[in-house]
């Protein structure tokens, strides 16, 4: 599929709108209202869309969330969706709270390799004031299974956000010293009504000053054929890489590669644009193979080529959640 100039072939699918986290830059701590159980895309809707963007050369597909996890039935999906024609590559990104051992073998034999894991804090205390929930060393520890098990590369998310996590940067940036793990630090993106502020959001200009002077100069790494957005560094003697997404302070759009499946089943072509198609409710009337694609390309012509998330108005901002749209 063509978007522009751009060739689209990543599917960022959304499973689910629930978490059993909540982070403040991501779910507002005001009551919200979670998708009806039945509007949100069954299992075998979400294949069947997605063999038809396969169709359309889709090759890569990435499941989130809200949190993967926490939707019955996911291993049995993921290993569905790992048998379609045409998928070269699967990845999930998860909080990792309910990865265990056995599933990680499991994720391992469906042929599941990469996993991203979001992992703001190194600090029990401070992660549990971050997510709302005590469990940083289920987390870390499966980080360490992942690893163990042979997860790789295993991609570490992090949002800086000043007052909050920005004592810790340097920490975070040093992972990449002991552990082979790429380590992106992600712009946060106002989303709406999350309970972070706008001055607390870091530019990736003020995290770089802070991890060169720290552990000293950041050398570029060169890009690989379907590397995501990130700018990619490393630090001296360092087993990992450092990635840097800049969502705010440098638009990667003309190199925007993806569309979204929402778990609302509608299809989102910028996350950053409030722009969305029903593909659902099109399936769930009774629309063919074919008709169903010519949605998916239709809804790619409204791409944008870039958003203004620094000078937009409120009507811009995404009404939708995170959870719901798919980080
Ligand atoms: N629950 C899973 C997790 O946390 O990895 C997957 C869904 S989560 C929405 C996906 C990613 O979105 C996470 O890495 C999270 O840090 C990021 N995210 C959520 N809200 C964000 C925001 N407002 N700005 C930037 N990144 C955000
Ligand atoms: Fe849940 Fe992920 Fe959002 Fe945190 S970032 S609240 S874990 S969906």
């Amino acid at each position: 599929m063509i978007a522009g100039n751009r060739s689209i072939n990543y599917l960022r699918i959304s499973v689910t709108d629930r978490c059993n986290f909540r982070c403040k830059y991501c779910i507002p701590s005001t009551p919200f209202k979670v998708i009806e159980h039945h509007k949100i895309a069954r299992y075998e809707e979400i294949l069947r869309i997605t063999r038809l963007a396969c169709e359309l050369g889709i090759t890569k597909v990435r499941i989130t969330g809200g949190e993967p996890f926490v939707r019955k039935g996911i291993l049995p999906f993921l290993e569905q969706l790992c048998g379609l024609d045409g998928l070269t590559d699967v990845s999930v990104t998860t909080n990792g709270a309910l990865l265990n051992r056995d599933k990680i073998r499991r994720l391992l034999d469906m042929g599941i390799r990469r996993l991203n894991f979001s992992l703001d804090t190194l600090d029990p205390e401070k992660f549990a004031r971050i997510t709302g929930r005590d469990r940083f060393h289920q987390v870390w520890d499966a980080i360490l299974t992942a690893h163990d098990m042979g997860i790789a590369p295993i991609k570490i998310n992090a949002v800086a956000l000043r007052g909050i996590n920005d004592d810790e940067i340097q920490a975070i940036a040093g992972l990449t010293k002991e552990y082979p793990f790429h380590v992106r630090f992600i712009e946060y993106m106002p989303m709406g009504d999350s309970d972070v502020e706008k001055q607390q959001q870091m530019l990736t200009r003020e995290i770089q000053d802070r991890i060169i002077a720290a552990h000293g100069p950041l050398s570029p790494v060169e890009r690989e054929k379907n590397d995501g957005p990130a700018k990619k560094f490393s630090l001296e003697n360092a087993r990992g890489i450092l990635g840097f997404i800049t969502p705010v302070s440098s638009h990667f759009c003309s190199e925007c590669n993806r569309l979204r499946l929402t778990s609302r089943g509608t299809l989102r072509p910028c996350l950053l644009k409030n722009y969305e198609t029903d593909i659902l409710k099109p399936l769930r009337d009774g629309a063919n193979d074919d008709a169903l694609k010519q949605i998916m390309i239709d809804a790619l012509t409204q791409k944008p080529l870039s958003h203004d998330l620094d000078s937009r108005t409120p009507k811009d901002v995404p009404i939708s959640h995170m959870t719901s749209i798919g980080g």
